[in-house]
């Protein structure tokens, strides 16, 4: 063991939410355990908020909205948000580390998402000036002026998953700063500490009370006040299909806009022509990054049968070099699962897996002297077929399914077949083929000759049961306003 890292003190205290620009305990006095998913062991404590809790926050965000916020300019909003950022990489050390304690991910990854931090934060900085006012002609009688604006639509709900707050709350804060709205956040129970400790840089940073606020707890109370309170205009959710079909209903008591950004079963195919050198441990590392723990993952690995069976052995090959351990090591690729519960759905469908494929490496818990948490091997299954319950249904952990195909157009209607439309990845050298299936796939993003590179000015999304609504880019900046006419008579 390596760790020389002393844990901040941000992580090992009780929170409590963050409302108002206040650390607010909740109302009921109730509070979770922060579970160190490396260690199982408990470092401190969050607020278990719930309905009371939520009102006050969404009241601090609306009267933040009406008060003083909505007189700034958009040449202020993107100061302020200029000035977060600088704020923020001066204390990401201290982010990365807290991230890294709180949901498991290696601190090589946490660190690495400095730059992508800073890039986030620059993009929606770049967009305050989004609410533009426009005079279209009109083909009215008379003399009419008409006037077309774009307005914020107010206080914005977010919910997100434990997988990477770090760059799930950016989707919501960012559009939000960039257009003059008000955020109430709910991260999820099993990782919030960097959530609250971002908001308090972000108040530092002179970010006015009321405008940013999260209320921790369960989705059952705290997601599920936020989802159906009257107050709230939009909701933001990044989580599985079952929590948004909830919060659709949720929401419908006062018709709030949704975005729903949600699981996948993403498919990514290898076909005979492709740079294996590159196709294999990028493949991999699709499944495995995170943990498995990511939307996106390409868990169904399509080859080309011609190259099948050497694909196979060097993808066993490599996932049996990759390095799991405590993420505060530094040599490590792959931390623990998030929790006890993760780990043993995971582990569920490595047995469900061993009985319908063939396990080819990986398969069991690790455990022993420095894993006291949740940590399992990076798992492959050969032989299988697209109809098996680890070919169709999200596992959510580092498990990868290995499904051989004959030709191009059996390839994509595999790649299709499937509920989830989030993403999916090729490896070929031939341009057409390249061109060709990643317009055929039908999913948010298409990843050819790489696979999860993310730019936040470019976005993504899904389609089908992965949801609707971009992240990301100008659609998702515009999808926090909306259109406004004035029809003016001048005579
Ligand atoms: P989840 O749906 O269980 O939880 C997500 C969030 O919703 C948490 O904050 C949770 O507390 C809250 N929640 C739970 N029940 C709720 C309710 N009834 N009302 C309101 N909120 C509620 O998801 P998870 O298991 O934590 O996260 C994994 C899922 O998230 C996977 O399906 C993954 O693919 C998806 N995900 C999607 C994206 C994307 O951008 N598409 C990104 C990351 C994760």
């Amino acid at each position: 063991m390596t760790i020389t890292h002393e844990t901040p003190a941000f992580a090992t205290r009780s929170h409590g939410h963050f409302i108002g620009g206040q650390w607010t305990p909740a109302a009921s006095g109730r509070t979770l355990p922060v579970i160190n998913p490396a260690t199982g062991g408990e470092m401190g404590s969050i607020a278990a908020g719930d309905s009371a809790d939520m009102d006050a926050a969404v009241a601090a965000a609306r009267s933040a909205f009406e008060g003083e916020w909505s007189t700034w300019t958009p040449h202020q909003r993107r100061q302020l948000m200029l000035r977060v950022h600088d704020v923020l990489l001066e204390n990401f050390d201290e982010l990365a580390l807290i991230e890294t304690l709180d949901m498991g991910a290696p601190l090589a990854r946490t660190q690495g998402l400095r730059e992508w931090t800073s890039q986030v934060l620059q993009f929606f900085a770049s967009q305050t000036d989004a609410a533009t006012l426009s005079s279209p002609p009109n083909n009215l009688p008379g003399d009419f002026v008409t006037l077309r604006s774009l307005e914020p639509v107010g206080v914005v709900g977010g919910i997100i998953p434990w997988n990477g707050p770090l760059i799930g709350l950016w989707w919501i804060f960012g559009p939000a700063l960039a257009t003059g709205c008000t955020a109430v956040l709910k991260p999820a129970e099993d990782a919030s500490l960097s959530v609250l400790r971002i908001v308090e840089l972000m108040s530092q940073a002179g970010v006015p009370d009321g405008v940013v606020n999260v209320v921790t707890g369960t989705g059952a109370e705290a997601g599920s006040a936020l989802a159906e309170h009257r107050d709230v205009d939009r909701i933001a959710f990044t989580g599985s299909v079952g929590t948004a079909q909830t919060i659709v209903r949720a929401s419908a008591g006062n018709l709030k806009r949704l975005q729903m950004e949600l699981g996948g079963k993403s498919p990514d195919i290898v076909f005979a022509d492709a740079d294996l050198d590159k196709a294999v441990p990028g493949a991999a590392m699709g499944v495995y990054t995170n943990s498995g723990q990511v939307c996106v993952a390409g868990t169904r690995i399509l080859v080309e049968r011609k190259v099948h069976d050497e694909f196979v052995e060097r993808i066993a090959e490599f996932t049996k070099s990759v390095r799991v351990g405590n993420g505060l090591e530094p040599d490590t690729q792959l931390g623990p699962l998030i929790s006890a519960r993760q780990l043993e759905r995971v582990q569920h469908y490595i047995e469900v897996g061993s009985s319908e494929a063939e396990l080819v490496a990986g398969g069991k818990r690790i455990e022993g002297e420095g894993f006291g948490g949740y940590y399992v091997e990076p798992t492959v299954f050969a032989g299988a077929h697209n109809e098996l319950t680890i070919a169709q249904e999200e596992i959510f952990g580092p498990v990868a399914t290995i499904i051989p195909f004959d030709d191009r157009e059996e390839a994509i209607s595999l790649a299709n077949a499937t509920p989830y439309g989030l993403a999916g990845g090729l490896w070929t050298q031939n341009l057409g083929t390249a061109h060709k299936v990643s317009k055929a796939i039908d999913a948010g993003t298409v990843w050819v000759n790489c696979y999860g590179v993310l730019d936040p000015s470019i976005g993504f999304g899904g389609t089908k049961m992965s949801g609707y609504g971009w992240k990301g880019g100008r659609e998702h900046v515009e999808s926090y306003l909306y259109p406004k006419a004035v029809y003016m008579n001048l005579d």
